[in-house]
């Protein structure tokens, strides 16, 4: 038994094939975790290189404690099962079972016990004589699952074990491949591109699409609270209504504006973590609707349809409808830059008179409805938003706004004299107690690790962390980290927030040295004719990532800033400007042509100063494709 933990885990293929890109989870002991996606996702690449069938090119892979990389297949302790079985046909399905224990010179009575002991789990005792070509294909998956229990695995690798079979078999197998889970205990990873099967099996599902990680989460979690549109659209079934929208505040509602020309309108509580951007007719969202939360509305109003197919399934009714409006509306509104309108799938209960060419109303579940950014489909309501948005004026060195009026620092200032009225982007971690100002704390949400305190502005909410003792109702006395925030004044970014990282561009080299009359090698990070010396595995992963071109490159190396420190000596920086933003303070440096922020005090005088970090801290990436080579 053992979790597993994979970190910035890549697959390039020889011919430069991407199948898998910066691949992050931590597997706890016991779970079962669904890679699912379309065909060509890197599922199944993901899957063999955690069995050590597939070489990973760039990322750790720890099974336990144990970093598993070029660890062979055998010693790793997992057991694979595949689609297509692989049994061997010469074999009885007893021999099947205990091949693999005899190659291990496992003793016959305990390959005996364990092999019976596995038959009677999987219900195939009476076939153990038989050869598999004798044997259904839900007989012999049985086999091939039974050779995999013969073995104790710390993990079972299943590699769509299930898609030769009927849908009734596969529907059957699905629940004994779960019992089989809870009675193992063992960790199990599948591999599906079928969402049912992940959603009524995994304990956690990773959805994947070309290469990417779309979402990791529980399948409620991504039913109810899908990241994006690929998500929301490969999960569930019949899929979930997409539309082209605008949404328009007014007042404690927001109106959804459909293509046709057809209004609904939702309580503004629902929508209020959506940047206001969003609420003012101006730019399109997706609309995300699942079947199962559109009634048919006996009030003759909002959303309306013409009844195309009606299926009756008997205990519920599939309800596909045009949205009226679709034809004579679309140019007009094609016109207007709106996307034309489409058609709407309703799920239902039976017993609903409705026929095709019918005309029906219909009602959206306001709480179920999902809202999605056009560009980059990521959804536009995060449950702890990117940042909320306010309108702020800038004179005299001053910024006012939250009704209180506080002197800029010099950073600040500088960057925004003159420009009058800013939009600043907040995002709830520069909202941190001090005294600038002071709002009424609306509501406090407990969201996991984080407390979501929504602070009433007006009409709107400012979100922040919160420690334990804020409380609704109370009055939240904070001040803004402004190196955190964006300042926009028109359409510009005024001033950017401060990232947490900095980038160097250099080399990497080695050098040879005796220990003791050992030789020894050393590698190194060079930044400006400065080495930093390497982790030495960070130095065998370049070597192993890259060949010997890992010598002759340029590399990205990415340090966090809180490990960048002055110096009294290491790689050389001429410094630019103090950028001071009150709490705190950085140097802009250039390091020969690369410009760089390090902190630093408001009262360096120096004009030169040099910046050192440790290996450790830094990492790696290529150049040539992006990928974190360590
Ligand atoms: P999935 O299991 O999700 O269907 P795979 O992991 O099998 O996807 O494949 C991911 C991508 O990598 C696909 O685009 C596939 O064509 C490609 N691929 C798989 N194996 C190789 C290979 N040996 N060489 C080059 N490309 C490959």
């Amino acid at each position: 038994m053992a979790g597993l933990t994979l970190k910035h885990i890549y697959k390039v293929y020889e011919n430069g094939h991407k199948a898998v890109n910066d691949f992050n989870i931590n597997i706890e002991d016991k779970e079962f975790i669904v890679f699912v996606g379309p065909s060509g996702c890197g599922k199944s690449t993901t899957l063999r290189m955690i069995a050590g069938l597939e070489e990973i090119t760039a990322g750790d892979l720890f099974i336990g404690d144990t970093l598993v990389n070029d660890m062979e297949p055998k010693d790793r302790d997992i057991a694979m099962v595949f689609q297509n079985y692989a049994l061997y046909p010469h074999m009885s399905v007893y021999e099947n079972m205990a091949f693999g224990l005899r190659n291990r010179k496992v003793p016959e009575e305990v390959i005996k016990e364990k092999v019976l002991n596995a038959a009677k789990i999987l219900d195939i005792e009476d076939y153990l004589d038989r050869k598999p070509k004798a044997m259904s294909g839900g007989q012999r998956q049985r086999v091939a699952l039974g050779r995999a229990i013969v073995r104790d695995p710390k993990v079972f690798l299943l590699d769509e074990p299930l898609s030769n079979l009927d849908a009734k078999l596969r529907a059957q197998m699905r629940t004994e491949i779960t019992k089989l889970h809870k009675s193992l205990g063992t960790t199990f990873i599948y591999v599906t591109h079928d969402q049912v099967e992940a959603m009524t099996m995994g304990t956690r599902i990773v959805v994947m699409k070309l290469g990417y990680v779309q979402q990791i989460d529980t399948p409620m979690n991504l039913y109810n609270k899908p990241y994006n549109k690929f998500v929301a659209g490969f999960i569930g079934t019949p899929q979930m209504n997409f539309f082209n929208v605008r949404l328009n505040r007014v007042k404690d509602k927001v109106e959804v504006i459909f293509a046709n020309g057809n209004v609904i309108t939702v309580p503004y509580e629902v929508v209020a973590k959506a940047p206001d951007k969003y609420l003012h007719s101006g730019v399109e969202v997706i609309l995300g609707v699942r079947p199962d939360h559109v009634q048919v509305s006996e009030k003759k109003t909002g959303l309306c349809g013409v009844v195309n197919v009606v299926e009756h399934l008997g205990n519920e009714c599939i309800i596909y409808a045009d949205l009226e409006g679709n034809v004579e509306n679309a140019e007009e509104k094609a016109e207007e830059g709106m996307s034309k309108a489409n058609s709407i799938t309703i799920k239902t209960i039976e017993g609903i008179e409705v026929n095709q060419g019918d005309k029906i109303y219909l009602a959206l579940d306001p709480h179920r409805i999902h809202l999605f950014d056009k560009e980059t489909e990521i959804t536009i309501i995060e449950e702890v938003p990117h940042a909320s948005s306010f309108m702020g004026k800038v004179s005299a060195g001053k910024l006012s706004m939250f009704g209180k009026s506080v002197a800029l620092p010099a950073a600040v200032k500088d960057a925004l004299d003159g420009k009058g009225e800013v939009m600043v982007d907040i995002p709830p971690y520069a909202v941190v107690p001090g005294k600038d100002f002071a709002l009424e704390v609306h509501d406090v949400e407990e969201l996991g690790d984080v407390r979501l305190a929504s602070l009433i502005n007006g009409d709107r909410y400012l979100y922040a962390i919160v420690d334990k003792k804020v409380k609704k109702g109370d009055t939240y006395e904070f001040a803004l980290h402004l190196d955190k925030v964006t300042f926009h004044a028109g359409d510009e970014v005024a001033l950017a927030p401060i990232g947490e990282e900095e980038a160097l561009i250099g080399t990497f080299s080695k050098a040879d040295r005796r220990e003791n009359r050992e030789r020894v090698i050393d590698f190194f990070y060079n930044i400006n004719g400065v080495p930093v010396l390497a982790p030495r595995e960070n130095g065998y992963k370049m070597n192993q990532v890259e060949g010997n071109k890992c010598y002759k490159n340029n590399y990205k190396f990415v340090i966090n800033r809180k490990a960048i420190k002055l110096a009294e000596e290491g790689i050389e920086g001429d410094v630019k400007e103090i950028l001071d933003y009150g709490y705190i303070s950085y140097a802009k440096l250039d390091v020969n042509g690369q410009e760089i922020l390090v902190e630093a005090p408001v009262g360096l005088a120096d004009s030169k100063v040099y910046i050192s970090f440790a290996g450790e801290d830094v990492a790696v990436h290529s150049l040539d494709i992006d990928m974190r080579i360590c």
